[in-house]
């Protein structure tokens, strides 16, 4: 496992992995702008299904910590806690018997039912179960997932070895890792990293039509306020030339 490199990635704010970023949010804009110029403002027609999962991953992605994951989520006992807050938000409960007197076995973050006696902890059942992996990284890497997402390049297959070298691991590794978090981030997925990182609430105005043309520009119109270092100029240059 590769974690100086992945402390890298987080910390090298010139690396090639912004480069990347910066590239897809310039095609992702682009694109919403170019639905913006060929529907006319009442556009009342169904989307398509890439337009409403661009509304999904956008609103996730507008709902991740501004400062990023690994600020909001310093520490491996910070991502243990914010898991355990999502998953049992009235305390934790037993899986097996749905009792909430639970013991701490202090040697390990694993909790024991004191009514059934069964063991768990706040990963068993979920797609970080069993895994050598820390918190920290499914966090990271599923933060990384959801910008890719968001703002897709033209080269998906780029996001595999994207992936696996964000997280210093073997190609291999990091395809078996986005697989199982697309089973957590997806919209029929089971979300419990997906509520744990996207923990920033989205204010609609309360005209917005949801799942509608007006609702994916606005979420499109939010992206640069939000970004920093978004070159507006280069991407209306890209937009003359796709045109
Ligand atoms: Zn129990």
């Amino acid at each position: 496992m590769g974690a100086p490199r992945f402390e890298e990635a987080c910390d090298d704010p010139g690396g090639s992995t912004r480069s990347l970023r910066q590239t897809s949010i310039c095609w992702s804009v682009t694109k919403v702008l170019r639905q913006m110029t060929r529907m006319p403002e009442n556009h009342r027609d169904p989307l398509n299904d890439i337009d409403r999962e661009s509304i999904y991953w956008l609103t996730l992605a507008l709902r991740l910590p501004r400062d990023g994951v690994r600020s909001a989520f310093p520490t491996e006992a910070a991502c243990l806690r914010r898991l355990q807050e999502v998953r049992w938000p009235d305390g934790v409960t037993c899986e097996k018997c749905g009792s909430k007197d639970i013991g701490l076995l202090s040697t390990r973050s694993v909790f024991q039912c004191r009514t059934c006696r069964v063991q768990s902890s706040v990963t068993s059942g979920t797609i970080m179960h069993r895994s050598h992996l820390p918190a920290l990284m499914w966090f990271a890497g599923a933060e990384r997932l959801i910008q890719a997402r968001a703002f897709p390049s033209r080269d998906r297959d780029i996001i595999n070895r994207d992936m696996a070298d964000y997280l210093g691991v073997q190609y291999e590794a990091g395809w078996r890792i986005k697989k199982k978090l697309l089973a957590d981030l997806s919209p029929a997925g089971s979300g419990l990293i997906r509520d744990a990182i996207c923990k920033n609430t989205l204010q609609l105005p309360g005209d917005l039509e949801i799942g509608t043309t007006a609702h994916l520009r606005w979420l499109g119109e939010q992206l640069r306020p939000s970004e920093p270092d978004f070159d507006f100029e280069s991407m209306q240059e890209l937009f003359r030339k796709m045109l």
